[in-house]
């Protein structure tokens, strides 16, 4: 009962929902110096879709913005670890993608030039080099291969 009587009835900012995006919140609004900010999860912290999710991180995608989206995420993941203390079991081991086509080949360039605009990384690398990173990879069918380290 004393706990309901001195609980808050006013927050300069309330989110509602405790999954990635709620709890993404309330840190990028304690960041800005929302302290007095409260996150109400009607369950468990990520017991939603975020519990569900595999983890994977890919950067180079479409449209641009998600891709910038996609970049700020990598680059605060490991952050995450040094100002919590907490490994939150990121790593990353970069991505292949696979042409099967010229025009698979093609669609990759362009990626990897959006890539550049964006500060991404990408490189088209031999199918040995493709190999080592992907031992299992079957590379016979393949035209090219593009690795993004992240
Ligand atoms: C099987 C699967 C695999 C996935 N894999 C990936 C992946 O590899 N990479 C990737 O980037 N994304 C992946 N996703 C997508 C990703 O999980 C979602 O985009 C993300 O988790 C959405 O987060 P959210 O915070 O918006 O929603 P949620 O995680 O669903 O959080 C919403 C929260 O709000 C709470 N809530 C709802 N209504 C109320 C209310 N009225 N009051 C209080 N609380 C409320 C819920 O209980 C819930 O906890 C995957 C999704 C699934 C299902």
């Amino acid at each position: 009962m004393a706990d309901t009587e001195s609980m808050k009835t006013q927050a300069r900012a309330v989110v509602i929902g405790g999954g990635v995006t709620g709890c993404s919140i309330l840190y990028h609004l304690a960041k800005m110096g929302w302290t007095d900010s409260v996150l109400l999860e009607r369950r468990e912290l990520t017991s939603g879709s975020s519990w569900h999710a595999a983890g994977n991180l890919f950067v180079l995608t479409s449209p641009n913005n998600v891709s910038a989206l996609q970049k700020y995420t990598f680059e605060l993941y490991p952050k995450l670890a040094e100002e919590s203390g907490q490994d939150c079991g990121f790593f990353a081991p970069g991505g292949l993608n696979l042409a099967r086509t010229e025009d698979q080949y093609t669609a990759l360039k362009m990626a990897r030039s959006r890539g550049k605009r964006l500060g991404v990384e990408a490189e088209f690398i031999s199918f040995e080099e493709a190999r080592e990173h992907a031992p299992l990879l079957n590379t016979d069918p393949l035209h090219a291969v593009m690795y993004e380290p992240m």
